[in-house]
């Protein structure tokens, strides 16, 4: 059973989650403006992860028989300067998702809440994949600017493929 401070942390990450998936769709709008529909599909793709990563939280607490509470949903941007600005926002906001994922671990061991550490181990380290995926896009869309190579770029992202992430497949 989870005690009620890790309950209502659970529950505000839950929303963070969300709040990702809301920002990547808003960063795939930007790409179809711009008629990059490789990047746009890249950010569609990582928006669907977004909404998977919510729904592990929620699948948690439901385990756990605890409460879910959905709360408000931020308005995410929906102005970016550049393709480069945009990757500078996901690296961004991936370093901050870190950080809260570091900090419901912290709030685990303080509680000694063992169950709740093994659900944030796949986190931990999706993150580190995180931040490392949009670090490298960053510097590759700095280096290419607004040449042909954004072309070819653009033509790469767009093989990009959803997967359910492993520990929600069948319970999506
Ligand atoms: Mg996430």
């Amino acid at each position: 059973m989870l005690k009620k401070k890790m309950t209502d942390a659970l529950n505000g990450h839950l929303v963070k989650e969300f709040y990702s998936a809301y920002l990547y769709q808003s960063m795939a709008a930007y790409f179809e403006l711009k008629a990059l529909p490789g990047l746009a599909k890249w950010m569609r793709v990582q928006a669907q992860e977004e909404s998977c990563h919510g729904l592990m939280f929620f699948n948690y607490l439901c385990e756990q028989a605890a409460p879910v509470r959905l709360g408000a949903i931020d308005a995410p941007p929906n102005a970016f300067k550049s393709p480069a600005h945009v990757m500078e926002v996901t690296l961004k906001h991936e370093q901050q998702v870190t950080a809260a994922i570091h900090e419901l671990m912290d709030l685990a061991i303080a509680e000694r809440d063992h169950a709740t550490k093994q659900f944030l181990e796949w986190f931990i380290k999706e993150q580190v994949e995180e931040e490392s995926t949009a670090s490298s896009l960053l510097d590759q869309l700095k280096r290419v600017g607004d040449g042909n190579g954004l072309f070819i770029l653009d033509k790469e992202a767009g093989t990009r493929v959803f997967a359910v992430p492993t520990p929600l497949v069948g319970r999506v």
